[in-house]
C-alpha cells in the first residue's frame, strides 16, 4: 500500500521527533480495514520524541479541508520511537477522537492500528 510508505516516509523525515497526520478517508470501512484515500501531514508543535501535539487551528483546518473535499477524517497517524502500541495518553485522546489510530514504530519498522471502542451503557436517572 502505498499510503503506508508515504507514512513511513513521513515518520523516518521527522526523527528524531514524532510524527503525526490526518488520514482522510470515504469514512467506509472495507472488510474491517481501514482505507486510507489521503494523507494530511501535521506539524508536531512539540518537537518531541516522546509526544506529540496537534494544535486545535491545525484540527479545525483538517475538517474544514475534508468537508471541502467531501471526506472525512477516518484515522490519526502518529509515530512511536518504541512498540506502536498506544501509551495511555495516546488512549485518551482516542477516547476523544474515537477514530482509527494508526501507530508506526520507527524502531521496529511496523504499522499497527486501534481503535477505541467504549461499551454503551445505561445509567439510572435520580
Ligand atoms: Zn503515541
Amino acid at each position: 500500500m502505498d499510503q503506508l510508505k508515504e507514512l513511513e516516509r513521513i515518520a523516518k523525515s521527522s526523527l528524531p521527533n514524532e510524527s503525526c497526520a490526518f488520514l482522510l478517508g470515504n469514512g467506509q470501512q472495507q472488510d474491517n480495514k481501514i482505507v486510507i484515500a489521503e494523507i494530511l501531514p501535521i506539524k508536531n508543535v512539540r518537537a518531541s520524541y516522546a509526544s506529540f501535539e496537534i494544535p486545535p487551528d491545525e484540527l479545525l483546518r483538517a475538517y474544514d479541508y475534508a468537508e471541502q473535499k467531501r471526506v472525512q477524517i477516518t484515522g490519526i497517524f502518529h509515530s512511536h520511537p518504541a512498540p506502536p502500541s498506544p501509551s495511555r495518553t495516546d488512549i485518551r485522546f482516542m477516547e476523544i477522537n474515537p477514530v482509527v489510530w494508526v501507530i508506526y514504530s520507527t524502531t521496529e519498522r511496523r504499522f499497527a492500528a486501534w481503535v477505541f471502542e467504549e461499551i454503551v451503557r445505561e445509567v439510572a436517572m435520580v
